[in-house]
């Protein structure tokens, strides 16, 4: 796949506000945040798409979505609530193709989302 800017965050080569990371993944503040919290958690070893994920992916796949979990519940507001969204591709608005999954959270989300 073609390297993206996230890339470049992971390896601190552009700056982003890092907000987790463990082994396999990194968390950094969304730059045009859409809620009071907008991180998108990516993984370290990059894969472009939902569509490009593999059997041997099921780990970092699962780690993506562990680790969006742990974040919501060490920043409190896990009770309350919060969504987490993975766009793929054209019709799901997906712009940067490094896979990453956003977490919303700090206020009432809407749904159907439009
Ligand atoms: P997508 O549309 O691919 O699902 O989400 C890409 C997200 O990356 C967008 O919400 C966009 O605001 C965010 N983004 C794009 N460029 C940068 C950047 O340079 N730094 C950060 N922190 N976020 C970015």
């Amino acid at each position: 796949m073609a390297e993206t800017l996230f890339s470049k965050i992971i390896r601190r080569e552009i700056p982003a506000e890092i907000v987790y990371e463990d082994d396999d993944v990194l968390a950094f503040r969304d730059i045009n945040p859409q809620a009071p919290v907008h991180v998108l958690f990516v993984p370290k070893t990059p894969v472009a798409t939902l569509n490009d994920l593999t059997d041997a992916d099921a780990l970092t796949a699962g780690k993506l979505v562990l680790a969006a979990s742990r974040f919501a519940k060490s920043q409190g507001f896990a009770e309350n609530g919060y969504r987490c969204v993975i766009n793929c591709n054209r019709d799901g608005g997906q712009t940067v193709f490094h896979l990453h999954l956003h977490l919303l959270a700090g206020r009432p989300m809407h749904w159907p989302p439009g």
